[in-house]
């Protein structure tokens, strides 16, 4: 009819469809979350915009409605959101005006000019939003009403060069995209198919979603909670812990819950937990954190790293607005937004942990956290270069001295005045070193010794290096030198042992690199010791295990 008008997509426009089509063909399932999405964003526009218009107001029963109809082969997305007028409709739907197809129309430019095969890792950077609809369908129409007007227009176009747009009839401010289903996309016409991907992809839209089934019945398919969008006072601890479950899939109780929203240059909110047990099953496969990332509330991933692998066992949710909702895997890695976003969860982390650590009144319950989690901790000292200091003061260790646990500026604050090392020793477990011959010496002198047993412990001392500027030695390192310390109780010269120190060399030829008399022992006759500037025995010994 001549009501119907017809216009051109851009170039770009058509062939961003098809390498839509195809890059993300095996994630086909996000057309829903996208479109999802744009209601939800609809409907939440309108909220607003009603706050200082009232005739805009969202009618009490706002929801996004997924309707499949099998028999007519098409799939409806309604919402009761803003809503497009004929020119936006145009705008939105219709041309290359929006930034980001525009920004990817310009890769596409330069890549072709530079003669360059185009990635289809391209499409992700720029978000695909409404069009990836055309990756189930071979026909979209949307049907919209603009809030506060009363003229409704249908948009409608095959996704392959043109789109139609003709006036028709809405009752109510909002909009339906009716998309017609591709003949390899019947899943998406099955409801149970639908509350799946609704559930993975966005169970915490706080917009209320339901599907429709094929008694047409409605049901509620997201859970819509957004627990850390609220208030922290409008929050019970009794949901905070629900939440915590459900992130963490444990069954305790979470031992710190960090609610914060940062604002400013970089906005975002962070809800995260430190389990107060060891989770059942260790997880040494993937060390990756796997905080989940959401862009206004929608669920992106939980592959974003957004805390380094030294604080996996840290569980929650981060949420910003300030990332694009298709924000792709490559983009991820290179966002400096993301960067930003990471460095400040982080930063909160240590903080969080830094105090609990320095609360004596609490010293129990810090020993707690350490136990179950101090030995993950101490990998961040060899990982993480930049954080390597913040992270030394939250160590616990067992001590030579020292009933329980004590941590570096403790052992610092108690060094004797002539003492300029931080001592301490490496085994397998506290007994053995308990019992080591190698303290006999520090003993003696009541020199005090750190006692390291986990298994990382062979490695992030010598990374560390230093701790308030005291250097880190190990006690089986030859170095370790105890002449300047006078031993408690006895004086006198040791009788001259040189003849055999002579015999053992002989004896012991190229087992050894060297026999020297020493001042670490006090009971024993003899102990191993490693050279001053090579690896510690222990280091050694696990080396030896690692077969190198
Ligand atoms: P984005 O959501 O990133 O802006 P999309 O391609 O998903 O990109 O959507 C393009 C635009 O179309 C949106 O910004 C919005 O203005 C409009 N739009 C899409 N869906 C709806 C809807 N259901 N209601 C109102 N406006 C919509
Ligand atoms: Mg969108």
């Amino acid at each position: 009819s001549e009501t119907v008008e017809r216009h051109e997509f851009g170039a770009e426009v058509g062939r961003l469809l098809d390498l839509v089509v195809h890059a993300l063909y095996s994630d086909r399932e996000i057309f829903l979350r996208e479109l999802v999405a744009n209601a939800a964003d609809a409907t939440d526009r309108r909220r607003f915009e009603a706050l200082t218009n009232e005739a805009l107001a969202l009618p009490s029963d706002a929801k996004v409605l997924i309707a499949p109809d099998k028999a007519a082969r098409t799939l409806t997305i309604s919402d009761a959101g803003i809503g497009m007028a004929k020119e936006d409709l145009a705008q939105n739907l219709g041309t290359i005006a929006r930034s980001g197809t525009r920004a990817f129309s310009q890769a596409l430019g330069e890549k072709a000019g530079e003669g360059e095969d185009l990635r289809p890792s391209l499409i992700g950077q720029f978000g695909v939003g409404f069009y990836s609809a055309f990756m189930v369908a071979d026909r979209v129409t949307v049907t919209s009403r603009r809030a506060g007007t009363d003229e409704a227009w249908t948009w409608a176009s095959d996704g392959k060069g043109s789109y139609t747009l003709e006036p028709a009839a809405r009752e109510q401010a909002g909009t339906d995209i009716v998309l017609h289903m591709k003949d390899d996309a019947d899943e998406y016409l099955e409801s149970y198919r639908l509350d799946h991907v609704v559930r993975k992809w966005a169970d915490n839209i706080a917009v209320p979603i339901a599907i429709r089934d094929e008694e047409g019945k409605e049901e509620a398919a997201n859970r819509g909670t957004a627990l850390w969008r609220k208030p922290k006072s409008e929050v019970t601890d009794e949901q905070y812990k629900e939440f915590y479950r459900t992130v963490s899939h444990g069954f305790d109780e979470p031992w710190a819950t960090l609610h914060w929203r940062a604002e400013g240059a970089l906005e975002f909110t962070g809800l995260l937990f430190v389990p107060s047990m060891k989770p059942f099953m260790a997880v040494e496969d993937d060390r990756r954190s796997k905080v989940r990332l959401h862009v206004r509330r929608m669920f992106i991933t939980d592959e974003a790293e957004l805390l380094p692998n030294w604080l996996r066992f840290v569980h929650g949710v981060v949420d910003t607005d300030d990332l694009p909702l298709n924000v792709s895997r490559e983009m991820l890695q290179s966002t400096p937004t993301l960067q930003k976003i990471r460095r400040a969860v982080t930063t909160r982390v240590i903080n969080e942990l830094s105090n609990r650590s320095k609360n004596a009144e609490k010293a129990e319950d810090y020993q707690k956290f350490f136990e179950n989690f101090g030995p993950i901790l101490k990998e961040g000292i060899y990982e993480d270069y930049e954080r390597r200091a913040e992270i030394a003061p939250l160590l616990r260790f067992r001590s030579s001295t020292e009933a329980g646990w004590t941590s570096l500026p403790d052992y610092v604050s108690r060094m004797k005045p002539e003492q300029e090392a931080i001592y301490y020793l490496v085994a397998d477990d506290v007994e053995a070193l308990k019992n080591s011959a190698q303290l006999e010496g520090f003993r003696a002198r009541g020199v005090e010794v750190l006692l390291l047993s986990d298994h990382v412990d062979a490695f992030w001392p010598e990374q560390l290096g230093k701790f308030e500027d005291k250097p880190l030695r190990s006690v089986t390192q030859g170095a370790a030198d105890l002449s300047k310390f006078k031993p408690e109780g006895e004086t006198g010269e040791a009788p001259a042992a040189d003849k055999l120190v002579a015999a053992l060399k002989l004896a012991l030829g190229a087992d050894v690199s060297d026999v020297r008399t020493t001042d670490r022992l006090v009971d024993s006759a003899v102990v191993l010791a490693a050279s001053g500037s090579g690896p510690d025995l222990q280091m050694q010994r696990l080396l030896r295990r690692a077969g190198r």
